[in-house]
């Protein structure tokens, strides 16, 4: 019998004991693990811990479960606050999906006039009219390029990523320098600079690693065939499936504030004074919200160098009820990429590919920027931008919500990323256990992207427990 098979035999046979070691001193004869946060890398850990025969409790300072898996219900259509898109290449998530007996919808072609609406230099331009149109005050080897594609045109040609791994495990020091110092020694003109800005997926150009772009763009390149899914019902229903097939409910509002170890043993103190204490933890809490915990022992320096330091993007959607199709009035492409202060307009459709809402889409500093206004100022702006870009949107559209990760105090940005230099000085100690604390979550995932990465790193922390005994 391997040490799997035994697990699972025990786990059946063992008699399960509601949040086993919750404030009581029980030593229960299998392990015990806390696992600190509900999102997918937190829940699926726990899954996999159950069907391996350990206990596990999980700690969740919302008082809601999945994080940033966060599907909108309130909203027509339930569009998704979070995780959105799911690749053909998502082999996890998709079995998970089959599992479940979910069903995953192809992401529909939007209904109304193809394309992106194009608002530069206080003009409308057509897609087809780009390259020879009078806002485009791009240099002559650039202007062909539309101004969502400038960035990946640049840097695709110095890529030498070629593989999931290449950028972890082979040393790009001449790499991880600056996304702008570089774009400057390939003598990016000023006006292409300027709208690299708008929508960087990141917080900013110089803060930013250009290895870490290239790896966005590598896997860009090998799953450019891919098609996009999302649940049907949303993607939130894969958090309950998994929430509901753990033995323990997840225990909400448990903020944990210190993670203290000694005597073979971690224990997690809670802002409500309430203590556990357990044979492992894995925190799958985001690194901008891990930087305000108490750790004892304190991580080993480049890993506490990478806890205080790794940046995550911040981005604000603001979702719009559409009242009424404008698009047939004006007959332009609903989806508008503008160099404005809210950046983004995406349409979100019905399973049946009728436009039932928009989303406004702010990354880096035009989010940070408009998550200071006040909520009606907030409002203003959007309709007002929108309604100048074109005025048939007048009195068709309602904002209904916003959403701004980075003032949420449970993930304090969207998703991370890495700043020059960061890369080749912690990328290695990031997911380093300290002790009997282990760490996982998609900052920690090499391979994949976003939810496929956050599961990718529960299947690592769940081998890396499994070989500590
Ligand atoms: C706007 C947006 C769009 C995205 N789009 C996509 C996409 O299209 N495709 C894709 O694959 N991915 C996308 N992602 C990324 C994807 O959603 C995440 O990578 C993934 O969900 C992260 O899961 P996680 O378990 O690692 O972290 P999280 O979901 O952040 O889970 C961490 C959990 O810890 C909890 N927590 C935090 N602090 C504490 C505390 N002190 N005590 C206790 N609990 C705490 C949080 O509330 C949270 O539930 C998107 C993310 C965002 C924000």
């Amino acid at each position: 019998m391997n040490r799997r098979q035994f697990l699972v035999q025990s786990a059946a046979s063992a008699c399960i004991l509601p949040f086993a070691g919750w404030q009581t001193a029980f030593i229960p004869k299998r392990k015990e693990v806390i696992i600190l946060g509900a999102g997918l890398s937190g829940l699926y850990a726990a899954l996999l811990l159950q069907e391996s025969g350990y206990t596990v409790t999980v700690l969740e300072g919302k008082d809601r479960i999945g994080g940033k898996v966060f599907t909108l219900n309130h909203l027509t259509g339930k569009p998704e606050g979070g995780g959105w898109t799911i690749g053909d290449h998502y082999a996890r998530f998709r079995s998970l999906v089959e599992r479940f007996k979910l069903n995953l919808l192809e992401l529909p072609v939007v209904a109304g006039p193809p394309g992106t609406l194009f608002f530069v230099n206080g003009q409308r331009v057509a897609l087809r009219d780009w390259s020879m149109a009078k806002p485009n005050q791009l240099s002559d080897g650039e202007r062909q390029t539309p101004p969502p594609a400038l960035l990946g045109k640049f840097i695709r040609s110095h890529n030498p990523l070629q593989h999931a791994r290449d950028w972890f495990d082979n040393p790009h020091p001449d790499l991880d320098i600056s996304i702008e110092t570089f774009l400057r020694k390939q003598k990016a003109s000023k006006e292409a600079l300027r709208l690299m800005r708008v929508a960087p997926n990141t917080n900013d150009l110089h803060k930013t690693s250009l290895l870490w772009a290239m790896r966005d763009d590598e896997r860009r390149k090998r799953h450019s065939g891919d098609r996009f899914y999302r649940i049907e019902g949303g993607n939130s229903r894969l958090i309950s499936a998994l929430a509901t097939s753990l033995n323990h409910p997840v225990m909400l509002n448990k903020i944990v504030q210190k993670i203290q170890q000694s005597e073979g043993k971690v224990s997690i103190t809670c802002t409500d004074g309430s203590v556990a204490k357990a044979d492992y933890i894995i925190s799958t809490l985001p690194f901008s919200v891990m930087r305000g915990l108490d750790i004892k022992p304190v991580p080993p320096v480049l890993q506490a160098e990478a806890i205080q330091h790794l940046p995550y993007t911040a981005i604000t959607q603001v979702y719009l009820q559409v009242e009424q199709p404008f698009w047939a009035d004006d007959d332009f492409p609903v989806a508008m990429w503008t160099d404005t202060a809210i950046e983004r307009v995406l349409p979100i459709t019905n399973e049946k590919g009728q436009i039932s809402m928009l989303v406004v889409w702010m990354d880096g500093k035009n989010a940070l920027a408009f998550d200071k206004l006040q909520p009606e100022k907030q409002s203003r702006q959007v309709i007002d931008t929108i309604g100048a870009i074109r005025p048939a949107t007048r009195d068709a559209l309602t904002v209904v919500h916003t959403q701004r990760w980075a003032r949420n105090p449970f993930s304090l940005g969207a998703y991370s990323h890495f700043a020059p230099g960061q890369i080749t000085r912690f990328a290695r100690h990031i997911a380093q256990p300290i002790g009997a604390l282990h760490l996982a979550g998609e900052h920690t995932a090499i391979e994949s992207p976003g939810m496929e990465g956050a599961l990718e790193s529960a299947e690592r922390v769940v081998r890396e427990l499994m070989n500590a005994g």
